[in-house]
């Protein structure tokens, strides 16, 4: 039997080592991530939270292979993706990551079940049906298939972003401000659904936000604060997470 001897991170969707992301040089120099170590476990929900410029898109964008590190390393499960090329980083985040922005990142000429499968086309793989049909019926997008983007609602445009972010199966999903701009019943949709990837699917997912009531989706929430780990709840509520936000605004 092979030994291994450092399995304590095989349960590990995505990792940071010492992580730092620095822009620019000299007197213009940001730290904009400063030496952050994480670990998103398999199978958890994670929100990311902290002022605005403290890091949130810029940690997910390294770890998800969007952006290049200056330092430590970035791991999507026992993948150092600083070590691979852009065409092996664009293969990676194809088959193994998912995607739900702010802004939806739909595209406009495409009807909704065309940006779902896209990624799919895109990468030459079969849809497999069965799942997509599931996919679809839980977003409730069924009858919503044939429109393009710009006929369906902001909130029906972000479960068509969740659809095609879950129909690839990815290890892990990452959403940067996902319900940012939905308003509260979307915003509830869109959490239930990650919920429910996490709690039936097994995926792992990881948001960035600024609204309580999301993180308290989670079932862990880390605060950034200067592009460090400054704080972080597990089994996260609203109140709990309005006490931390509360202390690190104290500082
Ligand atoms: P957050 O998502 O928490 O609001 P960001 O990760 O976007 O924060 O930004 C962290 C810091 O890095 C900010 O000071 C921001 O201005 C800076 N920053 C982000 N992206 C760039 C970039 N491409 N070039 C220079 N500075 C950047
Ligand atoms: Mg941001």
């Amino acid at each position: 039997m092979q030994h291994h001897t450092d399995n304590t991170h095989s349960n590990s969707a995505a990792r940071a080592v010492n992580l730092q992301r620095i822009y620019g040089h000299g007197e213009t120099e940001v730290r904009a991530v400063d030496g952050i170590s994480i670990d998103f476990l398999d199978g958890q929900f994670t929100a990311i939270m902290g002022p605005s410029g403290s890091g949130k898109s810029t940690l997910m964008h390294c770890m998800a292979g969007l952006d290049s590190i200056s330092s430590g390393k970035a791991y999507i499960g026992d993948t150092d993706i600083s070590t691979l090329r852009d065409k092996e980083i664009t293969a990676l985040r194809r088959d193994r990551l998912g995607f739900i922005f702010q802004s939806f990142n739909l595209v406009p000429t495409l009807t909704a079940k065309e940006n779902i499968t896209l990624p799919l086309d895109i990468a030459g793989e079969k849809v497999n049906q069965e799942w997509f049909d599931e996919v679809v019926w839980r977003l409730g997008l069924k009858g919503r298939l044939q429109h393009r983007p710009s006929e369906l609602s902001g909130g029906q445009q972000q479960r068509v972003a969740c659809a095609r972010a879950l129909v690839s199966r990815p290890d892990i999903i990452f959403g940067d401000e996902p319900t940012g701009n939905l308003d509260s019943n979307s915003s509830a949709e869109v959490l239930s659904i990650l919920r429910s990837a996490v709690d039936k699917d097994g995926q792992t997912v990881v948001i960035v936000t600024h609204d309580p009531k999301a993180a308290s989706y989670a079932d862990r929430v880390v605060f950034l604060a200067d592009g460090r780990i400054a704080d972080e709840l597990a089994k996260p509520d609203v109140e709990s997470i309005l006490g931390v936000m509360g202390k690190l605004e104290d500082h």
